[in-house]
């Protein structure tokens, strides 16, 4: 069942290993918040827009990634988002058109040549019988960006991703990239943030210190078939964890 862990495995079994016991353990997936489908839909645009880019192919037209922008929103709002009290889809709709502009006009003019698009790793680990999965945003000679939709500055050394995606790249070309979030700021008046990174060796053997220690929990924990509830951070609330109906809120 553990042949592998990903970044956003790892972040979660962190957060609370009940809820990595519904999602990967049970398989139960719940739907996307509305910030959350905002935020895919923008890495789709960026998706569709730099995938041609790498291969030297035409371009879709700016105004063609808007629409395409808004049309994943809406599908996935017609595949069912889990809304919350307060949630407004058409305002939502306007935030992220307004955040889609400054991807297209501030964001992506920067990234002339990229060598990758949505770029899948799935690195087996020597002396480690679970592996490593990571698809990296947007690759360039020298750097691997990562796209963020939201109205807080991400910090690199709290994240999984900045030091995955480096070690991934490093393995391939045998070159520690930069890394850099080309954060879109969900703001009243949204605006490019740039956070530049370079990840150290002793940030990589950290990673792989915590990837240790997650396996052999998360192995002993299935064995025993008992995962700890986190319910001290933000994340234990109804609306930030999808999982409350079916753990905390059950029967409630
Ligand atoms: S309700 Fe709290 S304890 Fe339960 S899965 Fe969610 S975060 Fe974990």
């Amino acid at each position: 069942m553990l042949d592998h862990l990903s970044p956003s495995q790892m972040s979660m079994w962190g957060r609370c290993q009940v809820q990595w016991y519904f999602r990967y353990v049970e398989g139960l997936k719940i739907p996307p918040s509305v910030s959350m489908a905002q935020g895919s839909a923008m890495h789709e645009g960026a998706r569709f827009k730099l995938a041609a880019r790498v291969e030297g192919a035409e371009e879709p037209s700016d105004s063609d990634t808007e629409e395409y922008i808004v049309n994943e929103f809406e599908e996935a709002g017609r595949k069912g988002l889990d809304l919350k009290e307060g949630d407004d889809l058409g305002k939502a709709k306007d935030e992220l058109t307004a955040c889609g502009k400054v991807l297209l006009e501030e964001s992506l003019p920067d990234i002339t040549t990229p060598t990758a698009s949505e770029k899948r790793y799935d690195l087996n680990l020597e002396d480690r019988d679970v592996g490593l999965v990571a698809i990296t945003d947007v690759e360039e000679e020298g750097r691997v960006r990562d796209f963020k939709l939201t109205s807080k500055t991400p910090d690199p050394l709290s994240e999984l991703q900045p030091v995955v995606y480096t070690y991934c790249r490093w393995q391939e070309t045998g070159e520690v990239p930069d890394f850099t979030y080309e954060v879109v700021k969900k703001l009243k008046t949204p605006k490019l943030e740039r956070v530049n990174h370079r990840c150290t060796e002793a940030d990589i053997n950290f990673f792989f210190a915590q990837f240790d220690a997650a396996v052999f929990q998360m192995k002993h924990a299935i064995e025993a078939g008992n995962f700890v509830p986190n319910p001290c951070g933000w994340w234990c609330s109804e609306s930030w964890c999808g999982y409350w109906n079916h753990c905390r809120g059950k029967g409630v």
